[in-house]
């Protein structure tokens, strides 16, 4: 087989190689065994070997378009409507029982114990999602809580508080982030991206994929530095399960009385547009903490009944 031929023949397995790593490899390997084959063999099974190679570069175009339908659309091309992200996360609408509505206003009703922080008029409270992306020039007043986690001024005490009182109480929490810049959060936007296309997805499925587990940079409370990731010594992880832990359950019962809320609950993704996160808290001051806890309601549809 002549050296032109060849060329094309890996530049083909480079290309489909992008778009697929593993189908990449194996075709890759299949490739190098037929010009291999067909040096040996090409002056008597020439036809045969020819064909081989002709049917397999089809296989490999074929793949490569369908990888590529919907893979060229940037990041800008692609606005994830609450539309959108309802059919990424589906319907699953676990609503909390009028049982368990109830239980959860007498424990507040029996609550005396709420701290009683400076608070925040409702219309301080910045909403922050896919639709209302960050304003531009906001800049939150930044200190530092230990080492190099910082968040926004309002927070410190709150969150200090939070983790002393959970600790007498034998819940050691861990803050895993708090504060992100621009950068970080598009950083591990990116990562997670990339991660599911190596998966197999496209790059319009990854992206939509990762907006209903991350806030897209430029919309992550995070960069506000009024969002705190927490898990436990005993937890380290942010999955699901965490909020099955002891931890979780002292956070989701807890966090209200210091101003936080489980900003992306349980059956309510298509509202928040992002999945459950037990271990996602944000501070919106501690009347709206309760309101929101007490009502079992998001910040969305606090703030929309102001
Ligand atoms: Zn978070």
């Amino acid at each position: 087989m002549k050296d032109d031929k060849r060329k094309r023949l890996i530049e083909k397995c480079k290309h489909f190689a992008k778009k697929n790593e593993f189908c990449l490899t194996l075709a890759t390997v299949y490739i190098f065994c037929v010009i291999v084959v067909s040096n040996i063999y090409s002056h008597f099974k020439k036809a045969i070997l020819i064909t081989v190679a002709a049917v397999t570069a089809a296989i490999i175009l074929i793949c490569c378009i369908w990888r590529m339908r919907d893979s060229n659309v940037r990041p800008e091309d692609t606005y994830i409507s609450n539309d959108t992200v309802s059919d990424a996360v589906g319907s699953n609408t676990d609503v909390v029982t009028d049982s368990k509505a109830d239980e959860i206003t007498d424990n507040i009703s029996a609550d005396a114990s709420e701290k009683n922080y400076p608070d925040e008029t409702d219309s301080d409270i910045i909403l922050v999602n896919k639709t209302h992306p960050i304003p531009d020039g906001y800049e939150p007043d930044l200190v530092i809580i230990e080492n190099d986690l910082k968040c926004d001024r309002q927070a410190l005490e709150p969150i200090t508080s939070l983790i002393e009182d959970a600790e007498k109480e034998e819940i050691k929490l861990v803050i895993s982030s708090a504060y992100r810049d621009y950068d970080r959060q598009k950083d591990i936007f990116d990562k997670k991206v990339r991660q599911y296309m190596l998966y197999g997805y496209s790059y319009a499925e990854a992206y939509k994929k990762t907006a209903t587990e991350n806030s897209i940079p430029g919309s992550s409370e995070h960069e506000i530095g009024l969002a705190f990731d927490i898990v436990s010594e005993d937890h380290e992880k942010m999955n699901e399960e965490f909020g099955s832990t002891d931890a979780g359950k002292w956070l989701d019962k807890n966090c209200y009385r210091y101003g936080f809320i489980i900003r992306y609950p349980k059956g309510k993704e298509e509202v928040t547009g992002i999945i459950y996160e037990p271990w996602h808290i944000r501070y919106v001051g501690v009347d709206a903490a309760k309101e929101i806890y007490k009502e079992h309601i998001t910040l969305e549809e606090y703030l929309e009944r102001r």
